[in-house]
């Protein structure tokens, strides 16, 4: 079965191609590389090409099966700032996508959706049916699109999994692809920053949070772990039904206690000092991972100790390859 792989030169997008091909899928990797790497797409074939060119993906879609969407502005603190590019790529461009699959016979769907889809939730561990209700415009965004999904499903007969992930973290096994983000604003590397004295410190943002320590509570989960969920998702729906699947640990870990697992895995210390909190976090997301071993048969299987030793391997290669 091929798979297009809508921002597989990404940072989840190539663990995802990855997890494909590992499976025996043939997957194909189309992306603009505006934040993607040419790099993650190796060993790959590789279009370059944007969500917004319906011409393009017209053929590309004529030799694929299914397609999972990853190809989206990420950062919540950017789309508070410059929410124009939000709404830009990830809802007009996407729904040019999504039509362009709308017009090939390809009728399976997996789409990037986020926990902050939910904004601040009114329980943790979060199940799928909380209320959506987005704090940030890139969770509005998510929103929108999963709502595009929900109506286009049943009105046309597409297959979709809206498959919202918690904290995306850690590396392949392999060393070979990992987190490439310019500029980076994700914790952990943020931290191996600090540690590498390429910023003076990190930043915590905020410690006044009604979570047992102060700082924000987050669900990491390792980037290999997400990955195989959409192997199985793409398989669930051969037969299942259109729906929205949480993606997470289960576990909730706190800023300082990344910081402590860093030290713990690496033996080194992050300089940190304390900074006003960030636009848009929410104090404490979790997901109840439920309906993802029910549906998917899928666990998450990889430790926060994993996450960090992976990311840090992953750091380390990059800062190598650099010299
Ligand atoms: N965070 C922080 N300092 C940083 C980057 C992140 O304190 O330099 C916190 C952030 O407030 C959030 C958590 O770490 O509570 C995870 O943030 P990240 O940007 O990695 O992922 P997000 O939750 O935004 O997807």
């Amino acid at each position: 079965m091929n798979v297009l792989v809508v921002g597989g030169a990404g940072y989840i997008g190539s663990h995802a191609a990855l997890a494909l091909k590992r499976h025996g899928y043939e997957p194909v990797i189309y992306d603009n590389l505006g934040a993607g790497h040419a790099v993650l797409a190796q060993g790959f074939e590789l279009i370059v090409g944007d969500i917004s060119d319906a011409g393009k993906l017209a053929p590309i879609l004529g030799r694929v099966d299914a397609v999972m969407h990853f190809a989206a502005h990420a950062y919540v603190g950017e789309s508070v700032i410059n929410p124009r590019k939000y709404f830009q790529n990830n809802v007009l461009d996407g729904v040019t996508l999504l039509n362009a699959v709308l017009d090939s016979k390809v009728r399976k769907f997996i789409f990037s959706s986020s926990c902050a889809v939910y904004g601040v939730p009114a329980k943790v561990p979060m199940t799928e049916d909380l209320p959506r209700v987005p704090v940030n415009p890139y969770g509005v965004t998510k929103l929108i699109f999963e709502q595009a999904l929900e109506a286009y499903g049943p009105a046309y007969g597409l297959g979709y999994m809206n498959l919202r992930y918690f904290n995306a973290a850690g590396a392949d096994e392999s060393g070979t692809i990992g987190e490439m983000h310019t500029p980076e604003t994700h914790l952990i590397p943020s931290a191996f920053e600090a540690i590498r004295g390429q910023r003076p410190a990190l930043e915590v943002f905020g410690d006044k949070y009604p979570t047992p320590d102060g700082t924000c509570v987050r669900d990491y989960i390792h980037v290999t772990d997400l990955a195989e969920a959409h192997v199985l998702a793409l398989e669930y729906l051969a037969g299942g039904i259109s729906q929205a699947v949480n993606l997470g640990t289960g576990h909730g870990h706190s800023v300082r206690e990344i910081l402590s697992a860093i030290k713990r895995v690496t033996g080194r210390e992050v300089p940190s000092r304390m900074a006003p909190p960030r636009a848009g976090d929410p104090p404490e997301l979790v997901a109840d991972p439920t309906r993802a071993e029910h549906l998917l048969h899928w666990k998450a299987k990889r430790s926060l100790d994993e996450i960090v030793a992976t990311a840090w391997k992953w750091d380390e290669r990059m800062r190598m390859a650099k010299k």
